[in-house]
């Protein structure tokens, strides 16, 4: 089974769960704007 390389080097782009705020970062965190969990968005929507 394959598994996406994700470089921890390289910035990507995770989406908050409650409010849908979109940022560009090199770790998940919490959203800024509410403080929810975010989610990686990696794999573009196709
Ligand atoms: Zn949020």
């Amino acid at each position: 089974m394959k598994d996406v390389e994700l470089d921890p080097s390289e910035e990507s782009t995770y989406e908050c769960f409650n409010c849908g705020t979109v940022v560009r970062s090199v770790s998940s965190a919490t959203c800024p704007d509410c403080g929810a969990d975010m989610r990686n968005r990696q794999t573009p929507l196709e």
